[in-house]
């Protein structure tokens, strides 16, 4: 099977369709041809370019999966990087001309409508087969709508017809058709790509002609007039398929003949190994022409290029350590819930509880003694628990001795509690305890009795009994264990 893309097809279709396509083009081959003659690119440093894969399918082997994707943009960052391992084949007469082409790419991370995404869509179609028609990139024509294009690359994935691996469209098209499409099955390096278009290359190609590079041969059949417009390509015949074996001489160009392993011929993906320093600065100048809106501005010493020796390093390590994460993993997650529900319940009670855990001790057989009169009472506690609860949050820790004052059976014994209190015996912080004062702060207003006053501070007594109370019957209190039981020593 032989490389075949529609490309060109598809520029002259845009040539005779498309009224304002040749302006840009000229207007477009004039900045490359300056850019070329001058040297000077706009962005010196390296541009990431968000990516969304359009995957059309009509089967369900045509639906390839986010890894076969993921594997064709790490192909792209290697090719546009330079970093791919075989640019190490280059014969050494072209050795010196590969180029960085300071691009990468990265599947979007933000829809058109400012929505987190993968990157990629996902299309169920009744066509069973497209062509270099454009019909893929509308969802009218069973296809999907392109996403803008003067944000995003767009590669629409799909079976093709007539032995097409791909196509592009160059700068300068409309932008509801802008982007490339691809083969599934020359897509990626894993899933359904098939030898020998299954090292990613078509991707790599027509982008290129999506940064607005040539065919290398000049499009022009077999003869020697055609160009690519860029310097450091040897001029050649035709278009080379397979594996060729150096040097392949044509139109002259020995004794290095063709840049055969150049991405932008037609060879197999395992022989197109480099773009050329010339292709590098066609391509920049694209970006800094008509498609100067797009991507972000990134150093090209940091990112990918930069982190790929520092995780092959530690890679060693994280999968000698892999069967001991594994191990332990399912005891993790059986006791995660467990942990998770005692969690809060601890956080909240602990300093309660250990704060208050003697003091409740002590007091219990006290306030068994007592309950026949705190029965009594409970009538009276009752109508004042809207009250009581405004102060229950603002009650703060026992200090010290919790000594519970004496309640008898009458007022006069119950004053003498009040006393009590008032004379710090009974204790609870005055200053956590501003309902005290707020809630019951008619007592200490003038133009009232004494026995008015006095009545006041007795109930005010009594809520913080009762309050008191009310916290060591909680049952969540009374079952805590205690801190001596849970350290016995
Ligand atoms: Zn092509």
């Amino acid at each position: 099977m032989r490389r075949s893309c529609g490309t060109m097809d598809v520029h002259y279709r845009l040539l005779r369709t498309v009224p304002q396509y040749a302006e840009a083009r000229a207007a477009s081959e004039n900045h490359a041809t300056r850019a070329a003659m001058t040297g000077v690119i706009g962005r010196t440093g390296c541009t990431r370019i968000p990516v969304v894969v359009h995957v059309v399918h009509h089967t369900a082997v045509e639906n390839i999966s986010d890894a076969q994707i993921n594997s064709q943009i790490d192909v792209l960052n290697h090719d546009y990087r330079r970093t791919n391992a075989d640019v190490g084949t280059v014969p050494a007469a072209f050795a010196g001309l590969t180029g960085d082409s300071r691009v990468e790419f990265q599947l979007a991370t933000t829809d058109p409508a400012g929505n987190p995404t993968n990157g990629i869509t996902r299309t169920s179609t009744a066509a069973t087969s497209f062509s270099d028609d454009d019909r893929v990139k509308s969802a009218a024509t069973g296809g999907h709508d392109a996403w803008p294009a003067d944000r995003y690359l767009n590669i629409w994935v799909c079976r093709l017809g007539g032995g097409l691996l791909g196509y592009a469209q160059f700068p300068g098209g409309p932008a509801a058709t802008d982007g490339v499409v691809i083969l599934h099955s020359a897509f990626g390096t894993s899933g359904t790509a098939a030898a020998p278009f299954n090292l990613g290359r078509t991707a790599t190609h027509e982008v290129g002609h999506w940064l607005n590079l040539r065919h290398i041969w000049g499009d022009d059949g077999t003869g020697c007039s055609g160009d690519d417009f860029v310097a450091d390509t040897p001029n050649q015949g035709g278009p080379n398929y397979g594996v060729p074996t150096f040097p392949h001489i044509s139109c002259s160009n020995g004794p290095n003949g063709d840049m055969f392993m150049n991405y932008m011929d037609y060879v197999d993906d395992a022989a197109m190994v480099m773009f050329s320093a010339g292709q590098v600065v066609r391509m920049q100048a694209a970006l800094d022409g008509l498609r100067s809106s797009i991507g972000s501005s990134i150093p090209c010493d940091g990112g990918i290029k930069k982190l790929e020796p520092d995780i092959k390093k530690i890679e060693p390590d994280i999968k000698k350590r892999e069967p001991d994460i594994k191990k332990i993993e399912p005891d993790i997650k059986k006791r995660e819930p467990d942990i998770k529900k005692i969690e809060p319940d601890v956080k909240k009670r602990e300093p309660d509880i250990k704060k208050r855990e003697p003091d409740i001790k002590k007091i219990e057989p006290d306030v068994k003694k007592r309950e026949p009169d705190i029965k009594k009472i409970e009538p009276d506690i009752k109508k004042r628990e809207p009250d009581i609860k405004k102060f229950e949050p603002d009650i703060g820790p026992i200090k010290q001795d919790p000594e519970i004052p004496p309640i008898g059976p009458g007022p006069v014994e119950i004053g003498g509690a009040v006393q009590h209190l008032e004379g710090g015996g009974y204790t609870y912080e005055q200053q956590a305890y501003p309902g005290y004062e707020q809630g019951y702060g008619g007592y200490e207003g003038g133009g009232q009795g004494q026995f008015e006053e006095r009545l006041q501070r007795i109930e005010a007594a009594l809520a913080q009994l009762s309050h008191f109370i009310q916290q060591s019957q909680r049952p969540d209190v009374r079952k805590a264990p205690l801190r001596k039981e849970r350290k016995p020593k």
